[in-house]
């Protein structure tokens, strides 16, 4: 597929979501007590459809069925895995118009975007994999003993993979993908409030023949069906994305049953634009870092660190044209911005914008709810807070752009490291070797120059400090769906 295909968006239409169950050992079931959660679309406030709603039994059949599945599964050839995961990554680009109109209702991602980033990025990822699955080898040591001696890298086993509401299909693929290629099984448990594209998936693993029992997807809360996952014996690995809160407590349980876990939490990123910045680049980024996703992008650049000999004129050009971006209904192909995901979602957005008010940070564009009927935002540039408000140092988690000077380089970076977390990091510069230099003191596991959020399969992603540790995507992630075991034959 081109990319111009990629982009090119038909009008799709909201479409009607039948009412999903549980899927455990290749079937489709009903929660055992019979528990089903309501989905809303979040721009309208309507409720779509229903998903069975696990409880710590179906959690449990879920796992037996995994463990079950696993030694067929790790025994298959790599490369039958790997064709098998090619054929995920091609029904879903068949099925794409379908997984775009679910996952943009579930989550209020605007159709345009969804297209091309959340469904061909995990299409992609299932290809890379699927591709990488037989390169995964050992190799051969000299010891100084008589012997053959040599590495094997195994699968761990059962992988718990636990994602987050805002880029569920993404998320899900950055586990599964890897996991399933190395020859683990998974027990998938996706955010409750957008549950709806991975179990969509489960139709798609089937006719894609990955074998009954490889992957379960048991939709529920967090405290319910999460905790009944991370607490389970019979699971070897826990791959967790989600807030950092509850990635420390997924830690804890893991450190206390020493689950090997993959942690992708929080993240508050800066951007920096230097005084020598391509001024078109440098805006297009900045609104991009905190717009995208309406904002609910771990990777968000939400804190815009400004040269103070352009600070005024980069507010001045973000008040124009921040309210230029077409916000509105996702199923509009023009809309760019679309709800927050949930009520509280907004109202913790809400809370922030207010709290940089009573701070005294002057609102350069936005702080307003738009006349729309969902769960909207407008997308808010807040100027001249100080770099210890809560409003510069947290996770927002919604479309709020701080903006503050800096005089020197090395001001820029202590600001851009002053926050708990570590995820993404990024500057606008055209000076090649400042670019490199700063890029190499910024504390976070990705850090972008002249442009924001370019993710793929090849490139590996993840935290340093409070955004977590492990890295996904790339060749390193099935370092973390694997183990290593020597061999040494002796040859006397
Ligand atoms: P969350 O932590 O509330 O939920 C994440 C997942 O954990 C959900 O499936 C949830 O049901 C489950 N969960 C909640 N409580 C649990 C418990 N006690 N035991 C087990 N599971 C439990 O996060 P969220 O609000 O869905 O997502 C937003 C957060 O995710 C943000 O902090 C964002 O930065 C982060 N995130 C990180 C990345 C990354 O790659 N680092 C990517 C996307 C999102």
């Amino acid at each position: 597929m081109t990319a111009t295909e990629q982009l090119a968006d038909p009008t799709l239409a909201r479409p009607a979501i039948p009412a999903r169950q549980l899927f455990i050992g290749g079937q489709w079931v009903e929660a055992v007590d019979g528990g089903r959660t309501e989905i809303v679309d979040p721009a309208t406030t309507e409720v779509i459809t229903t998903v069975a709603e696990a409880g710590a039994a179906d959690v449990d059949a879920a796992v037996q069925a995994a463990r079950a599945a696993g030694p067929a599964w790790a025994a298959m050839p790599a490369r039958e895995r790997g064709r098998i995961l090619h054929r995920v990554s091609l029904l879903m680009r068949e099925r794409a118009d379908e997984l775009v109109a679910t996952e943009s209702i579930d989550v209020g991602k605007p159709v345009s975007l969804c297209r091309p980033v959340d469904v061909t990025t995990a299409a992609d990822q299932y290809e890379y994999y699927a591709g990488l699955a037989q390169a995964i080898e050992g190799s051969t040591r000299s010891t100084g003993f008589p012997a053959l001696a040599y590495t094997r890298r195994e699968p761990l086993g059962v992988v718990a993979a636990i994602t987050p509401f805002n880029f569920p299909l993404i998320l899900s693929s950055t586990k599964l993908a890897p996991a399933l290629a190395a020859g683990n099984t998974v027990v998938h448990k996706p955010a409750d409030i957008a549950p709806l594209s991975a179990l969509l998936m489960g139709e798609i693993f089937a006719e894609a023949g990955v074998p009954a029992g490889v992957v379960n997807i048991v939709s529920g809360l967090g405290p319910v069906a999460g905790d009944a996952l991370l607490n389970h014996p019979g699971v070897d690995k826990i791959a967790f994305t989600g807030s950092t809160a509850v990635g420390r407590h997924a830690a804890a349980v893991a450190g206390e049953a020493l689950v090997p876990i993959t942690l992708e939490l929080g993240g508050n990123a800066a951007q920096i634009i230097f005084e020598d910045a391509d001024l078109d680049k440098a805006i297009g980024s900045a609104i991009k870092g905190f717009v995208f996703n309406t904002g609910q992008f771990c990777m968000a650049g939400p804190r815009l660190l400004v040269h103070s000999s352009l600070y005024e004129t980069v507010l001045s050009i973000l008040s124009q044209a921040v309210p230029g971006v077409p916000l509105g209904d996702p199923f509009d192909p023009e809309t760019v911005i679309g709800p927050m995901a949930g009520e509280q979602h907004r109202a913790k957005a809400e809370g922030f914008i207010a709290q940089a008010r009573a701070e005294g940070g002057r609102i350069v564009t936005g702080g307003g709810r738009p006349d729309l009927p969902g769960y909207f935002v407008e997308p808010t540039v807040i100027a001249d807070l100080p770099n210890d408000s809560r409003v510069v140092q947290d996770e927002v988690f919604g479309p709020l752009l701080t903006v503050q000077p800096f005089d020197t380089e090395e001001e820029a970076i202590a600001m851009a490291n002053s926050t708990a977390y570590g995820l993404a990091s990024g500057l606008v510069t055209e000076n090649v070797a400042r670019a490199h230099r700063v890029a190499a003191q910024l504390d976070a596991g990705i850090v972008w120059v002249n442009d924001w959020a370019m993710l793929d399969p090849t490139m590996p992603f993840g935290g340093v400090k409070s955004s977590g540790h492990g890295r996904e995507y790339g060749p390193e992630a099935l370092d973390a769906y694997t183990r290593t075991k020597s061999v040494l034959v002796s040859l006397a």
